[in-house]
């Protein structure tokens, strides 16, 4: 059993105007990180009619969803994920809104052309992607991954690459206690939480020549205190820390916890070092499947190609998933080239006709692969093979 390509794309066009829809309703009402009802509201409600039944609220996490569409003969379990969360002030400045309405559309396009597909298409709506929430990380923890035989999901950006490496990033707030006083009549009697906070900045500066030059560290004061007049007991600072590996991000927030350490001795405050969420992990891509797509959109007319190994990279918890099953995460251009993510040029480029237009050849070719992982056990099996190789520790 198989279908066109034809078949698919003619379908997902015929999706167009609801998808541009979806995609549009959430562009106009962000919402961030475990906020976002109302986009699971619309999400769903597209599914449910198209045929899907929907758990909301799976793993555990309110906005999270699991749409399933069962197929006439057992088979594999595919799913296709939706990320739909906004940045705090920017909004849709990463484009949430195109993965969601783009991921719905392919699945909901391949079992319109296939209805009799063997195994199963599953929607998982995977909230708090952005500021460490980590959706994806407590959705696995919780078992929803479990039958999942791989994932597919697609990302905007300001080009397009089939695969691109991803940093590891581990999200600390560090928190300095001093002790209050009158900042002028008595300013010996306090301890500045804010002067931890300067002289731990200071630090990790210093550090900064001394990391490799794959780390990143960045963060900004969350707490710099209250009143110009009180000496602050609490001040805080929430950092990233990130590398290319676990390993190695995981050995630089050591040092970032010492440099804490060290600036609350010299200023007489105490330092406490959380993790605010899950570590990110970096990302191991299938390069079978992401071949596989990167063939089917351009066929389509829209020129796309592995990304150079060392060009800059932020963090996503699919680098998590990438490390429990064959995953792909390919980025389509849908902005002009140069355009920042995470901005406000990128918020307003996600809600033109162009970024459409690309979502649609993006959902087109994710439509595919999940039919081709469906239909084509070699496929399946090159993917297994292939992740099973990465995953076997080296020698
Ligand atoms: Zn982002
Ligand atoms: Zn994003």
């Amino acid at each position: 059993m198989t279908v066109s390509l034809q078949a698919l794309a003619d379908e997902i066009a015929g999706l167009r105007p609801r998808m541009e829809r979806v995609s549009l309703a959430l562009h106009g009402r962000p919402e961030t990180k475990f906020e976002e009802y109302h986009a699971q509201q619309v999400l769903t409600g597209w599914l449910v009619e198209s045929g899907f039944v929907v758990s909301a609220g799976a793993g555990g996490l309110d906005t999270a969803f699991v749409a399933v569409h069962r197929g006439r003969a057992p088979g594999p379990c595919v799913a296709v994920l939706a990320e739909y969360d906004a940045l705090p002030g920017v909004g849709h400045g990463c484009g949430h809104n195109l993965i969601a309405a783009g991921g719905a559309a392919a699945a909901i396009g391949l079992v319109r052309a296939l209805p009799g597909h063997p195994g199963t298409v599953v929607v998982i709506g995977t909230p708090g992607e952005e500021m460490g929430g980590a959706g994806k990380v407590l959705l696995a923890e919780a078992g929803v991954f479990d039958a999942v035989d791989a994932a597919v999901m697609f990302h905007p950006s300001d080009r397009s690459v089939s695969t691109q490496h991803a940093l590891a990033a581990a999200h600390l707030r560090v928190v300095f206690s001093g002790r209050s006083a009158h900042a002028a009549k008595s300013p010996w009697e306090g301890r500045s939480a804010l002067a931890g906070v300067q002289v731990f900045l200071n630090a990790v500066d210093a550090l900064r020549q001394f990391v490799p030059p794959t780390a990143r560290l960045h963060g900004v004061v969350s707490d710099g205190g209250q009143a110009p007049n009180v000496v602050p007991a609490r001040a805080a600072v929430d950092l990233y820390v990130r590398d290319v590996t676990t390993a190695a991000a995981r050995a630089l927030v050591e040092r970032v916890r010492d440099a804490a350490e060290g600036a609350a001795l010299a200023t007489g405050t105490r330092a406490e070092t959380t993790e605010t969420g899950p570590l990110y992990a970096e990302r191991r891509d299938s390069q079978v499947l992401a071949t596989r797509f990167g063939a089917v959109v351009r066929a389509l007319g829209l020129d796309i190609g592995p990304d150079a190994p060392d060009s800059p990279a932020g963090s996503s918890d699919i680098g998590n998933l990438s490390l429990l099953l064959p995953v792909i995460h390919p980025y389509i251009q849908i902005a002009e080239t140069g355009t920042p993510a995470h901005s406000e040029a990128m918020r307003d480029a996600a809600a033109t006709p162009f970024a459409h237009e690309r979502t649609q050849v993006a959902a087109i070719g994710l439509a595919r692969v999940v039919a081709d992982l469906l239909t084509d056990p070699e496929l399946l099996a090159a993917a297994r093979a292939e992740f099973a190789a990465a995953a076997a520790p080296a020698r």
